[in-house]
């Protein structure tokens, strides 16, 4: 569930340019005013949906009237029901009956996770519509896919590599796409799959409506944005400091060789109660969750070289609370949606500043108070830097005192905490942390 944008009046006000004079359009803050009908309200209520986020308030109507669309928005804006809700309307006012092989809306997304997360939505949202969808994603065996191509479907949601693959192999025909939703463009970006978009949105016709989302607008994206919207309209929700302010963002400098034992050190305080370890390598991921599960710290690696089952074991183990900590790369981190997630860790930086940003948006969701702490070596100074210029902002940097090496860590959690708080960093007087308080924020 996510907050909401808008309390209390129930209008939202959206600015829009037309021409060259401002409008402001006051918008009725429900489903039903921004053109939602029945059976979609229904499966609405049915999950506890109550009002719309601000990109499903301002997406809504424009989409519902057949508009291309350029959405700047994170994982946890609620963008993909704001695409899913008018897709799944417009198709299913169609009424003609799904066919084997030839979707009428395609869905592209970076990763197998995100893949299975839109399809869920469309499950979700579309349970009282008779609407059939599939995926297609690598890593997994491709004949139940191949299958569910040939019963029929109206919604497809893929993964680039894989589709292209079956629609080589003439599985799947993409030249009734009536609506292409591009999801997470940057990160399709990032991870070389340009090439395989373009052909893909070659295979589909010109007619088609089109859809554009991205947490980032870098150069490279809006270049295909240019491509392949017509004439979009442009929302963007991103936060104005490019991070969540409510997340207590931190640094803390240590050496590479005691990374570990920080990690350790720092998962058993009070208030960490479900993390996120990203490391920048799958090995590294192997390396870190092995040994956290070495020092009694339940943990589960998740990455590319695992294969889909694996994954999302790892995740159910996650989610269930059997292992408190997902160590993660960033590629197999991107599009995950799991509540609660009280703290991130950045066992090192990542190479580009953008992934911080959205690594750290995997804690303080929902408006909930989130943690995100990095652990950084002298070495990667520049790339802390990177990071600051990004977001505009400098973490707090604060000191720990690891107990030492030969004093065996206490088992279970600490009962108070060495995290020297920022605002007592001057007086380099050590600070005990009581049970549960939180740190001020830096
Ligand atoms: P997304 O940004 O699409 O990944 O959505 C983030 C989370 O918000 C998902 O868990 C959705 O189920 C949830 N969500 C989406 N729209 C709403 C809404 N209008 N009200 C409450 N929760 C929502």
């Amino acid at each position: 569930m996510i907050g909401q944008g808008t309390t209390g009046a129930a209008v939202v006000a959206a600015a829009a340019t037309a021409g060259k004079r401002q409008l402001t359009i006051l918008i009725k803050n429900d489903f039903e005013s921004l053109g939602v009908g029945g059976k979609f309200r229904r499966a609405l209520r049915d999950v506890g949906y109550e009002q719309p986020t601000p990109i499903q308030s301002q997406a809504i109507p424009h989409l519902l009237r057949g508009m291309d669309l350029l959405g700047i928005a994170q994982t946890g804006t609620g963008k993909t029901a704001a695409f899913v809700l008018p897709l799944l309307q417009r198709l299913d006012g169609e009424s003609s009956p799904p066919r084997p092989g030839r979707p009428r809306a395609l869905v592209l997304a970076p990763t197998r996770e995100l893949a299975l997360q839109i399809h869920e939505e469309l499950a979700t949202l579309g349970r009282h519509t008779s609407l059939r969808h599939a995926f297609i994603i690598g890593g997994v065996g491709q004949n139940p896919q191949v299958r569910a191509l040939a019963r029929g479907l109206d919604v497809l949601v893929a993964t680039p590599g894989r589709l292209l693959d079956l629609a080589a192999q003439r599985h799947v025909d993409l030249s009734e796409v009536s609506v292409l939703v591009l999801d997470e463009a940057d990160r399709l970006l990032d991870m070389g799959f340009v090439r395989d978009v373009k052909r893909i949105v070659a295979q589909t016709p010109e007619t088609r409506q089109s859809l554009l989302f991205s947490a980032t607008m870098p150069q490279e994206v809006a270049t295909l944005a240019r491509e392949i919207l017509d004439d979009p309209v442009r929302i963007d929700v991103s936060p104005k400091q490019m991070t969540v302010k409510e997340i207590d963002q931190r640094v803390v400098m240590v050496g590479n060789g005691d990374k570990q034992r920080m990690l350790e050190h720092l998962l058993q305080e009070d208030e960490v109660s479900r993390a996120i370890v990203f490391t920048r390598t799958k090995h590294g991921a192997n390396k870190v969750a092995r040994k956290l599960e070495g020092a009694g710290i339940g943990a589960e690696a998740i990455h590319g070289n695992k294969s889909q089952n694996a994954r999302q074991r790892a995740l159910q183990n996650f989610k269930n609370g059997d292992a408190r900590v997902l160590v993660a790369t960033d590629i197999a981190a991107r599009g995950i949606d799991i509540d609660a997630v009280s703290h991130v860790f950045n066992y090192e930086l990542p190479h580009e500043p953008e992934s911080y940003v959205h690594r750290i948006g995997r804690t303080g969701r929902a408006g909930a108070a989130g943690a995100a702490w990095s652990l950084v070596d002298p070495s990667e100074r520049s790339r802390l830097l990177a990071v600051e210029r990004l977001i505009r902002f400098s973490p707090a940097e604060v000191t720990v005192e690891l107990p030492p090496r030969d004093s065996a860590e206490p088992s279970g959690r600490h009962s108070r905490d060495f995290v020297r708080s920022p605002g007592n960093q001057k007086s380099g007087t050590r600070r005990r942390a009581r049970r549960r308080r939180r740190q001020p924020a830096g």
